[in-house]
């Protein structure tokens, strides 16, 4: 079996090739390296692997046979969108719609990445599929979050016109290793700021929260999902819930830092809740978090501290 990874030199994208390597699919990373490295897939050496260098907003030609096709080319951080506005929409848009070509063409089964954003700002918590969101077009995280919502509503096109076979993963807060210590997201700071003994950067008062899973159980929730017969978007993210506050705490517990904490202003638009409602992937999925949030963090800090130090 084959399998296609665009954004596949990210985070979340290289731990799924390592995945389906080991399950023994061949594996093709597409990705051009925007926010994406190489270094994620240095550690990589067997032969059923290719990497190819492509900016998915044009088009993409391959002979091989792609059974599976995982669509997770996007910047994700906040930081990032927000420095790439034009590319995070041409990816979500014009990329999508290139990738769902490409699957037609090649009879793959498509799964997209999806997000939490796409509920933006909720007046629910916590999120179920079937809630519609909040979100400000215009705001700066609209580039992402109605990108992202394009790219589901042409995945939904595509299925319910042209008959192919997709999924859409809702994907919430992940971390793990490999996510960049500079991308801006509340992990990598966090843990960058404790560990090199600098105040930790809250935003507003820190009263939001968030809800944080494993980079290994988001995996192996998307995986599953591609394999299930289900077409209709599912949640996969850890329903434990911390405010900001309380996670900057716990990192300075487990990092035995003494650092302090610095309020600063809150990003305009900020979601002040997040929390999957992940009934519907123990469902039909039979899958739910393992990994405790005090275990995934010592890999996490583990991770950066060999990076910094
Ligand atoms: N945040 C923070 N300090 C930071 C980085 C982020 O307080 O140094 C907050 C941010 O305002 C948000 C939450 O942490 O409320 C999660 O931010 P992140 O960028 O990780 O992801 P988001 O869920 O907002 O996409």
């Amino acid at each position: 079996m084959k399998a296609l990874v665009t954004g596949g030199a990210g985070f979340l994208g290289s731990h799924l090739c390592d995945m389906l390597l080991a399950k023994g699919y061949e594996v093709i990373c597409v990705d051009n390296l925007i926010t994406g490295t190489e270094d994620n897939l240095a550690h990589i050496e067997t032969d059923k692997f290719s990497f190819i260098n492509h900016n998915i907003t044009k088009p993409l030609f391959l002979k091989d046979r792609i059974d599976f096709l995982f669509h997770l080319a996007s910047p994700a951080s906040p930081i990032d969108y927000q420095g790439l506005p034009i590319q995070t929409l041409k990816v979500g848009a014009l990329g999508t719609h290139n990738m769902l070509g490409f699957a037609m063409e090649h009879d793959a089964r498509f799964l997209l990445a999806s997000t939490s954003e796409i509920y933006g700002d909720p007046f629910v918590n916590p999120q179920n599929e079937e809630y519609w969101g909040n979100v400000n077009p215009i705001g700066p995280r609209g580039v992402y979050d109605e990108a992202k919502r394009f790219a589901e509503a042409i995945t939904m096109a595509y299925h319910r016109y042209h008959g192919l076979d997709t999924r859409i993963v809702r994907i919430f807060n992940t971390y793990g290793p490999r996510m960049r210590l500079n991308d801006g997201r509340v992990v990598p700071n966090f843990i960058g700021q404790a560990l090199r003994g600098e105040d930790l950067t809250i935003y507003g008062d820190g009263s939001q929260t968030r809800s944080f899973c494993y980079v290994s159980d988001e995996i192996e929730g998307i995986y599953r999902l591609m394999m299930s017969d289900y077409s209709m978007p599912v949640n996969i993210g850890n329903p434990e819930e911390h405010t900001i506050l309380e996670f900057a705490q716990l990192i300075l517990k487990l990092t035995g830092s003494d650092s302090k904490i610095a309020f600063k202003s809150l990003p305009v638009d900020d979601p002040k809740q997040r929390r999957p409602d992940i009934t519907k992937a123990r469902n039909i999925l039979g899958w739910e978090p393992k990994v405790i949030l005090e275990n995934g963090l010592e890999e996490t800090i583990k991770y950066f501290k060999n990076i910094l130090f």
